[in-house]
């Protein structure tokens, strides 16, 4: 029998299995933690077997997991190998009941169900097959945060951690790719293991698939511990686009700075038609095989910082994660901010480039980094790719040193465990010395759309003053150049308003030339504005759409 989500199943309580063998087993409602999903699925028909196995950490006979997938069949569902006492199925959950147990005992759950062919809006959270422009099928089932029980049970709360074995069915023409060690049992069948010990659900459940004739395999040599290997299809150009060396050093960087790679000795980097640029699989990282030939894109170089971003989230992201779900920003953030960080080292223009394009990006946010309406994480989540590491990074090593925010970082990164932004904050708030309570109240949380901050500079023969104007409380450090007549006349002034206040009259030193001209913060270290038009920050070409993590494809074609 199969039954449709959101009725109830109810299989009558049996009295001598519920209690009736031991008086003293607890019964109600117990909490348990997932260690391991062995989660079977079949590409084309879309049936879904889960072995969920768990610790409980209250005692009791009754586990309930969020469960949004479909039609969960009453008739296999078991508990411990037998079948429940008790089953129900709605309002996103499952809860099954056996056999009373202990605090610290094991108990496994096994639920057949149907994955829909859905996404999330137009993303491809969820369970999608989209074509390239070969008119090649990406078979992709992707949770993100919170997304995990649209396949099965599963607990999909950000800060968990499991390990996971995929054992996926699909036809003879297609390679499968899943996080964890791949075993081809067949050619029919691939099974993906996956055993470290920082597994969270949403980038860690997912599984990729795509014709073994568009996935031809580029060996891309030792990055730090990694062997690395693309898999691409020659028409993207990716895999020839992509400068080994240099991304094999920003894997050494992070390695020697925060600990291993996470993930054994293999990173395979797919590339896929994709809504976002990429996306953070541990170990098994997939791209928009639109990044090598994009055009438009803000950043120097769009496919060599998507992938850094990724491969930065292996360490800020996966292994470390979220304490919960509008924590999301840190993670972006520091993605973003390491990725910065070695193109700033490698070639300042670049660097350059990347933190122009956060300001740009945060002249749009229409929410805080931390939003104080709790709003759907998709509704908000492409408003932190710009203001998430200007505001917890980029500001303040301009306001103390670069040293102390990775300095911070260290004390962060290189475990499994879940990070909240204030746990970032203070960390941060310890390296740099700086009282970052007031910083915190006026950057990162708060509700509606952030008021920019902006100033008015006004420039005499011998002073330049600064007069922050709207935004007030949003204080930082910045340069303002003050220019002659000629390219090459230049002379920059320091400014800090988180110091020293928002209204500063400063005196320019004897300068060889007349000061005619100003740049506000050519160096970008600030989310500072001119005032009264914006015209420093002109409309983002080829940035229609605010949300800059979305693929060319994401912004701007209709979901196939
Ligand atoms: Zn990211």
């Amino acid at each position: 029998m199969r039954v449709a989500l959101g009725s109830v199943i109810t299989v009558s309580v049996l009295g001598s299995v519920a209690c009736g063998s031991d008086e003293a087993a607890p019964l109600g409602d117990a909490t348990a933690t997932v260690t391991h999903y062995d989660y079977r699925f079949d590409l084309d028909t879309r049936a879904a077997h889960t072995t969920v196995t768990a610790t409980l950490d209250t005692p009791g006979n009754c586990v309930t997991l969020p469960f949004s997938a479909e039609a969960p069949d009453a008739a296999t569902l078991l508990v411990d190998g037998a079948p429940p006492t008790e089953a129900t199925a709605g309002a996103g959950t499952l809860k099954l009941c056996g056999a009373g147990r202990a605090a610290g005992s094991t108990i496994t759950l096994d639920v057949d169900s149907t994955v829909a062919l859905a996404t999330l809006d137009d993303s491809q959270v969820g369970y999608s097959i989209r074509m390239d422009a070969n008119q090649n099928p990406f078979h992709y089932l992707v949770s993100w945060v919170g997304g995990c029980d649209r396949f099965g049970p599963c607990d999909d709360r950000p800060d968990q951690f499991a390990t996971y074995t995929f054992h996926v069915t699909h036809p003879a023409t297609l390679m499968v790719k899943c996080s964890g060690t791949i075993t081809e049992v067949s050619p029919t069948e691939t099974s993906c293991d996956f055993g470290f010990p920082g597994g969270p659900t949403y980038s860690t459940f997912g599984i990729a698939a795509y014709p073994r004739t568009a996935w031809l395999a580029t060996d891309k040599g030792m990055w730090g511990s990694a062997q690395v290997t693309v898999f691409d299809r020659p028409e993207t150009g990716t895999a020839a686009g992509i400068d080994a060396a240099y991304h094999a050093g920003f894997v050494s960087w992070m390695e020697s700075t925060f600990g291993p790679y996470p993930y054994g000795a293999e990173l395979r980097i797919l590339v896929a038609p994709t809504y976002w640029s990429g996306f953070e699989h541990p170990g098994n990282i997939v791209l928009d095989d639109g990044l090598k030939k994009t055009l438009g894109s803000l950043y120097a170089n769009a496919l060599a910082h998507t992938l850094d971003h990724e491969i930065a989230h292996q360490w800020a992201g996966d292994q470390t994660t979220l304490a919960a779900t509008h924590d999301f920003v840190w993670k972006e953030a520091m993605a973003e901010y390491l990725a910065f960080v070695y193109e700033d080292t490698s070639n300042p223009i670049v660097g350059r480039a990347t933190a122009n394009a956060w300001k740009q990006y945060s002249a749009q946010a229409a929410f805080f980094p931390v939003p104080g309406e709790l709003p759907p994480l998709f509704d908000y989540y492409g408003d932190v790719y710009g203001p998430g590491p200007m505001v917890l990074f980029r500001q303040l090593e301009a306001l103390t040193s670069r040293d102390q925010v990775i300095a911070a970082l260290k004390t962060l990164l290189g475990q499994p465990r879940a990070l909240s932004v204030d746990d970032v904050v203070a960390a941060l708030a310890t390296s740099t010395g700086l009282d970052l309570g007031p910083y915190a109240a006026a950057w990162i949380h708060g509700t509606g759309a952030p008021e920019l901050a902006r100033v008015q500079l006004t420039l005499t023969p011998t002073t330049l003053r600064v007069q922050q104007t709207t935004g007030l409380a949003r204080r930082c450090k910045f340069h303002v150049a003050v220019k002659g007549a000629a390219e090459t006349e230049v002379h920059l002034v320091e400014v800090d308003t988180f110091r020293n206040g928002i209204d500063q009259t400063l005196t320019l030193p004897a300068l060889a030339f007349t000061p005619i001209a100003t740049d506000l913060d050519p160096a970008r270290e600030c989310l500072v504005y001119a005032a009264p038009s914006a015209r420093e920050v002109p409309h983002m070409e080829g940035w229609p759409h605010r949300n800059p993590w979305l693929s060319n494809r994401g912004s701007t074609s209709p979901t196939p």
